[in-house]
């Protein structure tokens, strides 16, 4: 059985910055890229808050320079995913991990970066139509609601951020936020406002997503007065938020009650020793591309400390 001394699950960009630390290190990693190599940023147009970018990169070429840096130092990126673990508790006994529910390899430190995933509303309406107009990436799928009304839902950076996209594709785009505020940055709903084909439903919620095999209109309530209305739309955006990716790791490693991986301390130590984690799979807080790197860089320093005190 193949035996790594570092592996990385997850490519976004905490996975890639452990790799480099970890490759610089000699501690040979391997990143397995799990389901959407380059992670969310892939999902994304311009990143314009990332430090070293004064004109802004986008989302999915950042990832690629990422990828090339961590490869430049011999990181092994292999396309898989990871299908089960077993976590051993003991100090510097390895741990085990299936790819694909296939291959099975040993791992002396295991650097878990999975990131997280987009929430859905979780009406049957809306998961039947997943793929028939509902989707949870603007950047994505707006292109094929050129010059047609669609829906967004959410209030958050992201809502406001694929909605202003939308916006520049799209004839009209509603964005359904169901508090009266937003909580996105001041800047962002400053973008909303002044984009003129962008109608906003504060105090609203989706009841029903409407359409027998593509989305046709949502059935939308006032969360106050619980008037109902039925709005025509070809195309359902969710945006309200994200799941870490930790099923596999559930009952192995401590996690909180939303299922965020819990590190001891200011370190990216998990209660397994020889596993830790970095970026959005234990970050409810911050989720940012740079607070995500930095902890990858932090896993992959703490990983070499590990294997160096063994
Ligand atoms: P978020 O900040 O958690 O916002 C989620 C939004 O969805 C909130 O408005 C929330 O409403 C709403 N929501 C949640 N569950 C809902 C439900 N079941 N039905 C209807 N609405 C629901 O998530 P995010 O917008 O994805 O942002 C995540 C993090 O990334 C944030 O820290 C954000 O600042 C950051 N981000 C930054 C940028 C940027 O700087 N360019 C871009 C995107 C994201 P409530 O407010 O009522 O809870």
């Amino acid at each position: 059985m193949e035996i790594v001394k570092c592996l990385i699950i997850g490519s976004g960009p905490a996975g890639y910055t452990a790799a480099i630390y970890a490759a610089r290190a000699d501690l040979n990693p391997i990143v397995y890229t799990g389901m959407e190599p380059g992670g969310q940023l892939t999902t994304t147009t311009d990143v314009d808050n990332f430090p070293g970018y004064p004109d802004g990169i986008e989302g999915p070429i950042m990832m690629q320079e990422l990828q090339k840096q961590a490869e430049r130092f011999g990181t092994d990126v292999r396309i898989g995913h990871v299908t089960s673990v077993e976590l051993n508790s003991e100090k510097g006994k390895m741990h085990t991990v299936t790819i694909d529910e296939k291959i099975t390899l040993n791992a002396k430190t295991i650097i878990i970066s999975t990131g997280a995933s987009a929430k859905y509303l979780g009406l049957p309406s809306e998961q039947r139509l997943i793929g028939g107009g509902v989707s949870a990436c603007a950047v994505c799928d707006g292109f094929f609601y050129k010059n047609q009304e669609v829906a967004i839902v959410g209030g958050g950076d992201t809502a406001a951020e694929e909605a202003t996209y939308l916006a520049n594709i799209c004839s009209k785009v509603t964005m359904i936020v169901r508090r009266d505020e937003m909580r996105a940055s001041k800047a962002m709903q400053h973008r909303v406002n002044k984009t003129k084909n962008i109608e906003i439903l504060y105090e609203s919620e989706v009841s029903e997503v409407i359409g027998n095999k593509v989305v046709e209109a949502l059935e939308i309530i006032n969360t106050k007065t619980k008037e109902k209305k039925i709005i025509s739309i070809t195309g359902l955006f969710i945006a309200i938020g994200h799941k870490p990716n930790t099923d596999i790791f559930r009952g192995q490693i401590k996690m909180d009650d939303l299922g965020y991986i819990i590190t001891e301390g200011k370190s990216t130590r998990t209660n397994k020793p020889g596993v830790f984690a970095s970026g959005d799979v234990q970050d409810k807080e911050y989720r940012q591309a740079v607070t995500a790197a930095g902890t990858g860089c932090m896993a992959a320093l703490d990983a070499e400390r590990y294997l160096g005190a063994l």
